[in-house]
């Protein structure tokens, strides 16, 4: 083909996606297919959320108000910020993109745990830039070393908290340390897509650091606790001055109208994340249990997902579960080979996974 892809394009390396139910249900004739792959809240949005969405379609014909004013002005009340503190995304992957978009020349670099969520870097190297990945230790993020590894081209530290996939999260003390050490002109985005399933007393003040350091964004999502994954819509939280370069590059309609209206009802609904949380919580302590029992190591998780130890058979346990109509992330897809990441769900699918994974597990591993 003559027509030519810019070089550092030409090398980025493909997203391997996951398998869908439909594509899962017709490979293996299974009826049921149950999809654990991605993290989404099984249970789907609040009621008031679904009922909302299914009767305010009328005014689809119409563009979304570009400056989400009225989203901006509830997370503005919630979190007692300005609107000017907020921008709105489809999805937090596409906050990532604009971040790197703004900041990210050829050359420029990035810092990260390695594994990570993999638009990190996918974000920076469409920009021409590079990605410096630092091991994770014990599963963690490595503070420290993250610190050591930032160089003179590094432009923006990305941490997860809790991190993907190991569920892992940082300590406060770990993250004041981190902006103590890192010069004000690199930028940290503190990912807290997962931030709801921390429980309170696990969780980082992020708004008392973001009124004080101007170099921090906090980005938050409607796709994993609120239920909204399908919708695309997410949220940054930053010092004006960051948001307003951020602003020049976001597109006037990048999120629909209905994933708007639907986000604001979501926070008027706050009380079911708390629900979800607990129901998360108490279902984790269950797999935790069995596996122990069951003599299967795992990482202990602060987010609504599991990652498992399979030891050299990861490859052959996430296939037999999807043949069963289970889909995982396999490790490998996820520079974690060996293991396998689960999504917690409703009680009765989680028994089921894992009365069927322990089975699966003890033919390969005794
Ligand atoms: N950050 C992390 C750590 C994630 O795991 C995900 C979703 N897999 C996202 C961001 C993106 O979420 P969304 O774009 O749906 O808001």
């Amino acid at each position: 083909m003559k027509i030519k892809l810019k070089p550092w394009i030409q090398d980025l390396p493909e997203y391997v996606a996951g398998r869908t139910i439909e594509e899962i249900k017709k490979a293996y004739n299974l009826p049921d297919v149950y999809k654990l792959a991605s993290n989404e809240n099984i249970f789907g949005p609040c009621d008031n959320v679904k009922e909302f969405i299914r009767n305010n379609i009328d005014d689809i014909n119409y563009y979304p108000d570009s400056e989400y004013r009225v989203l901006k002005k509830a997370l503005a009340s919630k979190f007692n910020i300005t609107s000017q503190n907020i921008i709105i995304g489809s999805g937090t992957d596409q906050i990532i993109e604009i971040i790197c978009d703004g900041y990210i020349s050829r050359g420029d670099g990035i810092v990260i745990a390695d594994p990570n969520f993999l638009i990190y870097e996918k974000a920076a190297l469409k920009c021409g830039g590079s990605a410096i990945k630092v091991p994770l230790k014990e599963f963690r993020q490595d503070v420290g070393g993250i610190v050591s590894a930032v160089n003179s081209n590094t432009k923006i530290v990305f941490i997860a908290n809790p991190h993907n996939p190991t569920g892992t999260n940082i300590k406060e003390e770990e993250f004041k340390y981190l902006i103590n050490k890192l010069a004000d002109d690199i930028l940290i985005v503190l990912d807290e897509a997962y931030f709801e399933y921390l429980s309170p007393e696990e969780r980082i003040n992020t708004m008392g650091y973001l009124v004080k350091k101007e170099n921090i964004i906090s980005l938050r999502t409607f796709s994993k606790v609120y239920g909204l994954a399908g919708l695309r819509i997410g949220y940054g939280i930053a010092y004006k001055g960051i948001i307003s370069g951020l602003e020049k590059i976001r597109l006037p309609f990048n999120v629909s109208s209905i994933a708007h209206n639907a986000a604001v009802v979501a926070l008027e609904n706050d009380w079911y994340i708390e629900k979800i949380r607990d129901i998360v919580l108490k279902e984790k302590e269950k797999f935790y249990s069995i596996l122990k029992k069951e003599g299967v190591s795992y990482v202990q998780s602060h987010a609504n997902f599991i990652l498992i130890n399979c030891g050299d058979f990861g490859t052959e346990i996430v296939e037999d579960l999807l043949k069963n109509g289970f889909i995982v992330r396999p490790g490998e897809n996820l520079g974690i080979k060996g293991f396998l990441r689960v999504t917690i769900s409703t009680p009765e699918i989680n028994d089921k996974f894992l009365s069927l994974f322990i089975k699966i597990y003890k033919k390969y591993i005794e």
